[in-house]
């Protein structure tokens, strides 16, 4: 695609690259037949080439971005659906948190969405604020009826709502602590114990620990580190993303690590992003360190992971989270891993497709997530699993509450592992399928 940037734009290191990115774009649209937007709006404009347009546009004229590029840019789940299509090696995720934050920094949203955001973006990344938050939703869920009408504010409201769990588990706070294994320690590890995660589901955490200890795995979680900054990075705050990003290389690099290990899909893709985002600080070298140091649960796992006992006859529908799918480019390492721990590990039919949930996606643009969710599970459910496994706790909250369990696939290595039985089986399997138990 050809570009028109001035000599004097191109001095701008991002405008750069974006343009270098903009350049490698053929506008073949190939891109268009699996985006999830594009497949449930059918509007160009919410396609991938669609928005490059809008991008180029918007900043090749240096202006503010207007309320076109907002909403359709705004609608991209950034699931990366395009990348793993495009043929020509369109870096889209660069190019669209570029846009992104051109948009943060040239447009004033309306009040309720920056009330909104604000809010996100100071409680999410927290896992405390965020556990005290879910209960206020729990409390306000009976009183969810007040909120009727078509706004999008109260569409997003009940959403929130919507999302808060019946009951929360016990509390976690893992930041510090070192788990040692019980024998011979044959490596060292950092775990991202991610921020919703510990409110919402402590259990995958524990899970990865006692896994990884029980393979003779030393895991530390660094007090100093803390969120990897994905929702902030999201919203196009970048200050805010840097500061993250900073703080956590600065953390995992005063240990001795053989690896960063992230049972989080969202944040991996963000953390093995940190030697981009940190290209141009004084950190830039550890950042590429910490980068390509990262790894998926799935991948770490993948050399020497071994089951110690047969598994019960139980079909495990995988839902590929995008951003391990598309973002990391990992798709065999967790069904491989499933199937050696004996499970009969089945997909949907539009697997390359996003669930919906897409960080603060599914608050944010409720109704297309909601689309996005009802498809997922209908093909997921066509499979008659007895469990829907994922490695990501968006995706897994996002396809909760639909008569299927929903579990993290660590939780169901650990188990074939001599682990607990996953709490979701439990409550479903005990009642239901005794051949379960
Ligand atoms: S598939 Fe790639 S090259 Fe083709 S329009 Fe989409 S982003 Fe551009
Ligand atoms: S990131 Fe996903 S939603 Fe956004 S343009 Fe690409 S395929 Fe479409």
């Amino acid at each position: 695609m050809q570009t028109s940037f001035t000599e004097a734009q191109l001095a701008d290191p991002e405008i750069a690259v974006a343009n270098d990115i903009l350049r490698t774009c053929v506008h073949c649209g190939f891109c268009t037949a699996t985006c999830p937007t594009f497949v449930t709006l059918g509007d160009e404009l919410d396609s991938p080439r669609g928005r490059i347009y809008l991008i180029k546009d918007m900043l090749e004229n240096n202006r503010p971005a207007g309320d076109e590029e907002v909403l359709h840019i705004d609608r991209c789940l950034s699931c990366l659906s395009c990348m793993t299509t495009c043929p020509s090696g369109v870096n889209y995720m660069h190019l669209v948190d570029h846009a992104r934050v051109h948009i943060e920094n040239t447009y004033k949203r309306p009040f309720t969405d920056r009330l909104l955001r604000n809010v996100l973006a100071r409680i999410l990344p927290y896992p405390k604020r965020m556990r005290l938050a879910l209960g206020l939703a729990r409390l306000g869920k009976p009183f969810g009826f007040l909120l009727a009408g078509q706004s999008m504010f109260l569409l997003r409201l009940r959403a929130m709502l919507n999302l808060a769990p019946a009951k929360l588990p016990p509390a976690q706070s893992l930041g510090g602590t070192v788990h040692k294994p019980a024998g011979e320690t044959k490596g060292r590890v950092a775990l991202l114990a991610g921020c919703a995660q510990q409110a919402i589901a402590p259990s995958i955490n524990n899970a990865t620990i006692a896994l990884l200890n029980r393979l003779g795995i030393e895991v530390v979680i660094p007090a100093a580190a803390g969120c990897c900054g994905a929702l902030v990075h999201h919203m196009g705050r970048h200050d805010e993303a840097l500061a993250a990003a900073r703080r956590n290389v600065a953390a995992w690099s005063a240990e001795n690590l053989d690896a960063i290990i992230v049972n989080t899909s969202g944040c991996g893709t963000v953390l093995k992003d940190y030697g981009f985002l940190l290209r141009n600080d004084s950190m830039a070298a550890q950042a590429v360190a910490i980068s390509a140091k990262t790894k998926d649960i799935s991948e770490y796992l993948l050399k020497v992971y071994e089951p110690t006992q047969a598994a019960p006859e139980m079909t495990v529908a995988y839902h590929a989270a995008c951003s391990l799918q598309h973002g990391q480019q990992i798709t065999s390492a967790p069904k491989l891993l499933l199937r050696k721990a004996g499970f009969n590990v089945v997909e949907p039919k539009d697997a390359h497709l996003c669930c919906g949930s897409a960080g603060t996606y599914n608050i944010m643009q409720p109704e297309i997530a909601a689309s996005l969710r009802r498809r997922k599970l209908d093909t997921l459910k066509a499979k008659a699993p007895d469990v829907i496994a994922a490695g990501n706790i968006g995706c897994l909250t996002q396809l909760a509450g639909d008569g299927v369990p929903t579990v993290h696939m660590v939780e169901l290595l650990d188990w074939m592992a001599g682990g607990a039985k996953p709490a979701a089986l439990l409550t479903r399997h005990s009642r239901e399928s005794g051949n379960l138990l």
